[in-house]
């Protein structure tokens, strides 16, 4: 709640004030959980981050609360709500902190954000180097610590910082990159969308002490993951 306020004040969240209101919050809040986001530890999360800080565009901010993915630039979008809480809550099976994630592609920093309030520490990579710049500025602002930035290619991941107790992608390839599985620790798990353009699902990946065990969930629409960094 703390971290709340102190964001409102900030001159990047002034253009958004109105829109951290109690009634505001408690309508996102309510609809998250009537989507099925129940874990407390995500909810919470919610709670502490403004999504509004996230909208570039001052004629969007107004839909900052809607649920419902918003352009950042660069034909990238900040992830719906309901879609940053469910990979949140699979990323969290019922427990209520994370460990260490590794996140693929930074965007906006919104995901990166609701991750930093659960993990001990998030790696996040992102091949735009122009938003991944704002993101880390905007994470900074708003004095966030426990997060490591890579301008890079996440098909690669982060071997250095590995391995991970979470890897969450949120743009999607067409198949899990094998890269990214080696890096999970024993026990750990992918969160993300996987498949073409038109056609994706969320898909967890568990790494076992005998290989990966793979769980295919709802259907999701996300932009693709792509290769080079510009
Ligand atoms: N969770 C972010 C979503 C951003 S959209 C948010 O809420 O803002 C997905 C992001 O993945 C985009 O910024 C895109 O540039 C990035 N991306 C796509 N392919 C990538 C890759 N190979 N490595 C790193 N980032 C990638």
């Amino acid at each position: 709640m703390a971290r709340w306020r102190a964001v409102a004040m900030s001159r990047e969240a002034l253009s958004g004030i109105g829109f951290t209101s109690d009634r505001t919050r408690k309508r996102f809040l309510d609809r998250l959980m009537g989507q099925g986001i129940i874990e407390p530890a995500v909810l919470d999360a919610f709670k502490q981050i403004p999504r509004h800080s996230f909208v570039p565009d001052p004629a969007l901010i107004s839909r900052a609360y809607d649920d419902i993915p918003l352009p950042i630039g660069h034909h990238q979008t900040v992830s719906q709500p309901y879609i940053v809480g469910l990979m949140t809550q699979m990323a969290l099976r019922g427990a209520s902190r994370l460990g260490r994630v590794l996140e693929i592609g930074t965007g906006s920093g919104y995901q990166t954000a609701v991750l930093s309030c659960l993990a001990d520490k998030v790696y996040t990579i992102e091949r735009i180097g122009a938003l991944l710049d704002s993101a880390k500025e905007r994470l900074g602002a708003m004095g966030i610590l426990n997060i490591e930035y890579h301008h890079g290619d996440g098909y690669l991941g982060w071997p250095g910082r590995g391995p991970y107790d979470v890897i969450l992608l949120t743009s999607a390839p067409s198949q899990i990159p094998f890269s990214l599985l080696q890096q999970l620790a024993l026990k750990g798990r992918l969160v993300g969308p996987v498949g073409t353009k038109h056609q994706q699902r969320l898909v967890i990946a568990d790494r076992t002490s005998d290989g990966f065990k793979e769980t295919r969930g709802e259907a999701v629409h996300f932009v693709p993951m792509l290769r080079e960094t510009v």
